[in-house]
C-alpha cells in the first residue's frame, strides 16, 4: 500500500526537529541540566505511556487533559494505556514503585521528553512537545516550593532570557478549599448565563477553571470574583507568605495573580507560572512558559506513603520560541569541520575512508562526501562551508600513497605522502 499524500505529513501538531533547531535543543538542555545537576536534582526516565487509570486519577476526571486531550488507547491484550500528557503522575508511580520515601528525603528528581496532548494547535500549543520538568518529593516546607521556583527562573535567566516574571498564587489545601469553592459557587449563581458555554459545562465540573478563562465575557465577570487569598486558613496562609518572603529575598521577580489555578486537579497550596513581561509595545509570547506548584496529596491519594511534594513543567517549544523571537542565537553545538576529503575512484575512496578515521582519531573533525563523484562538485561543498584545507586524492595518489593539500582561499596546492598529512594538518591548525 502506497502512502497518500497526507501521509507524508507529520501529524497535526506535530513536528520535526531538523537539524538547522538542534543547536537550540543542544543549547536549553545544557543550561538545564547544569543548573538542575549544580542544585542536586537526580535525573529520571519514566516511560513514555502509563496506564490510563493512573492519569486520571492524578490529572481529575473534569481537567481538559484528561476530558479532551489524553491520547487513550487499549492494547492488543485490552490493557488501558494513555501517552504522556504530562510527566508528575508518571514520576510519582515511579517514587511509590521503587519506594523511594525510605530513602533520605527530600527526592529531587528531573527529566525531559516528549509529551502529547490532543488540543487544538497554534503558535506555542502543539500535540506532541517536550517539557523539561522537576520534582521534589518529601518537603512540604516554603524553602522547597522557593527553590524549585528560582532554579526554574535561574535556567531561563541562564539562555539571556530577561524580563521574566513569576505570576504567583495559593490555591490551598483539603481544609480551606471547600469554602473557597462555595463563595465561587455563590458568586456564580445568576451570573452563569453570562460567561462562557465552555464556562457553562466548567462550574459544574471543574469550577477553578472558569477563573483562568481567556473569553472576554468571563474576565470581565472574573474580575470581582471572590479571591482564594480571603479564604486561605492559618497554615496555607504562613506556607504563602513564608514563599513570598522568599522569593523576595532570592530576589525572584514576582506578581500576585489570585486568578492563577493551573489546569491539574493535583495542586494544593503554591501554584506559579513564569512569563515573559514585554516592554512597551513589544510582543514576545503572552502565554506561560513555564508552569507548576505544590502536590502534597497526590503521592498519598495514588497510594502511597505520605509525601508532600512541589515541582513544575516548563515547554521547551516555547522557550525556544522565545529565544528565536529575541534573537538570542545558541552557540554552536557542532565542531566546525577542519578539513575536508575529496576523493576521486574507488580505491581513493577506500583509502579516504581510512584517512578520515585517523583524523577523527586526533579529534580533527573532517568532513567527506563519499556519496560523491565529482571533483568539482566536492570542492564546491568544502568551500561553501568555509574549511580551509581540502585533501584530494585521486586513482594516482590512492595507489603511490600520496594525498594533495590545497589551501582553499589561495588555491596553492601541494603533494604530500599520506603517512605526513596528519602531522602536517595538526601543524597548520595550530598557527
Ligand atoms: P502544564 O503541564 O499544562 O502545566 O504545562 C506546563 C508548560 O508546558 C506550560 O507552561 C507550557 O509552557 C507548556 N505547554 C502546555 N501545553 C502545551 C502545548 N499544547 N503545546 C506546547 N507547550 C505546552
Amino acid at each position: 500500500m502506497s502512502a497518500k499524500k497526507q501521509d507524508l505529513q507529520a501529524p497535526k501538531g506535530m513536528h520535526d526537529i531538523l537539524p538547522a533547531d538542534q543547536p537550540y535543543w543542544a543549547f536549553l538542555l545544557k543550561k538545564g541540566k547544569t543548573i538542575l545537576e549544580e542544585y542536586g536534582f537526580e535525573r529520571i526516565d519514566v516511560p513514555m505511556v502509563e496506564s490510563t487509570p493512573l492519569f486520571v486519577s492524578s490529572i481529575g476526571e473534569g481537567t481538559d487533559v484528561i476530558e479532551k486531550e489524553i491520547y487513550s488507547f487499549k492494547t492488543k491484550s485490552g490493557e488501558p494505556l494513555a501517552l504522556r500528557p504530562e510527566f508528575t503522575a508518571g514520576i510519582v508511580r515511579a517514587y511509590i514503585e521503587h519506594g523511594m520515601h525510605v530513602l533520605p528525603q527530600p527526592i529531587q528528581l528531573w527529566t525531559w521528553g516528549p509529551v502529547f496532548r490532543h488540543d487544538n494547535p497554534q503558535a506555542g500549543r502543539y500535540r506532541q512537545f517536550h517539557q523539561m520538568d522537576l520534582e521534589i518529593f518529601g518537603d512540604d516546607t516554603a524553602a522547597a516550593d522557593a527553590q524549585s521556583i528560582f532554579v526554574a527562573y535561574k535556567i531561563l535567566e541562564s539562555l539571556g532570557l530577561r524580563n521574566l516574571i513569576v505570576k504567583v498564587n495559593s490555591i490551598g489545601d483539603q481544609n480551606c478549599r471547600p469554602q473557597y469553592l462555595k463563595a465561587l459557587k455563590d458568586y456564580y449563581r445568576g451570573r452563569d448565563k453570562k460567561l462562557c458555554a465552555k464556562c457553562q459545562v466548567r462550574i459544574k465540573t471543574n469550577i477553578l477553571r472558569v477563573l483562568d478563562c481567556e473569553e472576554p465575557e468571563c474576565t470581565e465577570i472574573n474580575k470581582n470574583a471572590p479571591q482564594f487569598m480571603d479564604y486561605l486558613d492559618t497554615d496555607c496562609k504562613k506556607h504563602f507568605t513564608e514563599v513570598l518572603e522568599f522569593l523576595d529575598e532570592i530576589k525572584v521577580p514576582y506578581l500576585l495573580e489570585p486568578r492563577l489555578v493551573r489546569g491539574l486537579d493535583y495542586y494544593t497550596r503554591t501554584a506559579f507560572e513564569i512569563f515573559i513581561e514585554p516592554k512597551e509595545g513589544e510582543e514576545i509570547f503572552p502565554s506561560a512558559l513555564l508552569g507548576g506548584g505544590r502536590y502534597d496529596k497526590l503521592v498519598q491519594f495514588l497510594g502511597g506513603p505520605k509525601a508532600p511534594a512541589t515541582g513544575w513543567a516548563m515547554g521547551m517549544e516555547r522557550v525556544i520560541l522565545v529565544l528565536k523571537k529575541l534573537g538570542i542565537a545558541p552557540p554552536e553545538s557542532h565542531p566546525q569541520p577542519k578539513i575536508f576529503i575529496a576523493q576521486l575512484g574507488e580505491i581513493a575512496k577506500r583509502k579516504s575512508l581510512l584517512l578520515f578515521e585517523e583524523f577523527r582519531k586526533t579529534g580533527i573533525v573532517a568532513k567527506a562526501t563519499f556519496g560523491r563523484d565529482s571533483m568539482k562538485s566536492q570542492l564546491k561543498i568544502s568551500h561553501r562551508l568555509g574549511i580551509k584545507y581540502t585533501l584530494i586524492m585521486g586513482q594516482k595518489e590512492a595507489l603511490d600513497g600520496s594525498v594533495i593539500l590545497r589551501e582553499m582561499d589561495s588555491g596553492v596546492q601541494e603533494t604530500v605522502p599520506v603517512e605526513k598529512i596528519v602531522d602536517l594538518i595538526k601543524q597548520k591548525l595550530r598557527k
